[in-house]
């Protein structure tokens, strides 16, 4: 399990910054995290503008 981004973001940067496992990065027109890395803390989410990052 890991959050996911959709097709919501805006490509700010902002959660990237914040992922305390550097999950995030920028892909294409959006940002993804690797769901391998991602431990669920929620800090993207709550960092979010859009709330693009969602629990799957
Ligand atoms: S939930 Fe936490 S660990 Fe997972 S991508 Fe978001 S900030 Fe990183
Ligand atoms: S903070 Fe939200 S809008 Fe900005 S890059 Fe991350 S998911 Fe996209």
């Amino acid at each position: 399990m890991a959050y996911v981004i959709s097709d919501e973001c805006i490509a700010c940067g902002a959660c990237a910054a914040e992922c305390p496992v550097n999950a995030i990065s920028e892909g294409d027109g959006k940002y993804v995290i690797d769901a391998s890395l991602c431990t669920e803390c929620g800090s993207c989410a709550n960092t979010c503008p859009v709330g693009a990052p969602k629990a799957e």
